[in-house]
């Protein structure tokens, strides 16, 4: 990789972050929100359409939170260059197994930091300077996605600057695990359901996140704080009761 200044990098990652985001976030949008909008008519997770207001401010919020990633991103760059890093680029370095075992920790690992300091986040003390703005719009859309306010957005993007220094990891772990997170950020974002109706008591699908679960953050701010599995809320008392109940009336909105 050549080497290159550390603005330089920070302006080419915003615009791969920001690109990432309009891609994705702004696909889902047009696609489930006018494409195929008659499509799931049973399975909304809002009662009301969402407000351009509440988009607009969505965006400006993603918009800052494109720029402190892509501060983090550019450090770790950066870092790698300087040879601080544990990130490699041979694949027989770990061998094949080890991209998928540790794409797994990552995820695993990130899932539970997420969990504590989103639960930090929401106490008195922070929540107004570090979290209220995620939770602005109310009912979220795929733009919610990525809407933190800089000072979260940096907390978390720092998981990443520190889990390059610590767990070995090819660029294509780490390039899959944040597509992971973005996909599943828009997905727990989407504003309607997607899945079964037996997916909340299935044997597998009762420990992923989907979109009626964080939906139920959204509305309650009590309970779900998890990213990506429900396992840090059953054992910390923060997963709703009604979960599952709450999953079979959206389905019959
Ligand atoms: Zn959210
Ligand atoms: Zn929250």
């Amino acid at each position: 990789m050549t080497d290159c200044s550390f603005w330089l990098y920070w302006l080419i990652f915003f615009g791969i972050i920001l690109g990432r985001y309009f891609l994705i976030a702004g696909g889902t949008h047009l696609l489930f929100y006018s494409v195929l909008e008659n499509s799931f008519p049973k399975r909304w997770l809002r009662l009301k359409p969402p407000l351009r207001r509440a988009i607009q401010r969505d965006i400006n919020l993603s918009m800052l939170s494109g720029v402190v990633f892509a501060f983090c991103a550019a450090l770790i760059i950066s870092g790698y260059n300087l040879g601080v890093t544990l990130l490699y680029t041979d694949l027989r370095e770990y061998g094949l197994w080890y991209l998928g075992v540790s794409f797994m920790v990552v995820l695993v690992v990130q899932d539970a930091y997420f969990y504590v300091i989103h639960r930090v986040f929401h106490h008195p003390l922070f929540f107004k300077w570090l979290h209220q703005g995620h939770h602005r719009s109310g009912d979220p859309t795929p733009w919610t996605s990525f809407a933190f306010d800089p000072p979260e957005a940096f907390v978390q993007a720092l998981f990443f600057v520190g889990v390059v220094l610590i767990v070995p990891l090819h660029f294509i772990t780490l390039i899959a695990a944040l597509m992971t997170m973005t996909l599943w950020a828009v997905l727990t974002h989407l504003g309607f359901e997607l899945f079964p109706s037996s997916f909340p008591r299935h044997w597998l699908g009762r420990w992923f996140i989907g979109s009626t679960h964080h939906s139920i953050h959204h509305r309650k701010y009590t309970v779900h704080y998890g990213l990506y599995f429900t396992i840090w809320d059953k054992l910390f008392g923060t997963h709703d009761p009604n979960y599952e109940k709450e999953f079979d009336s959206s389905l019959r909105r």
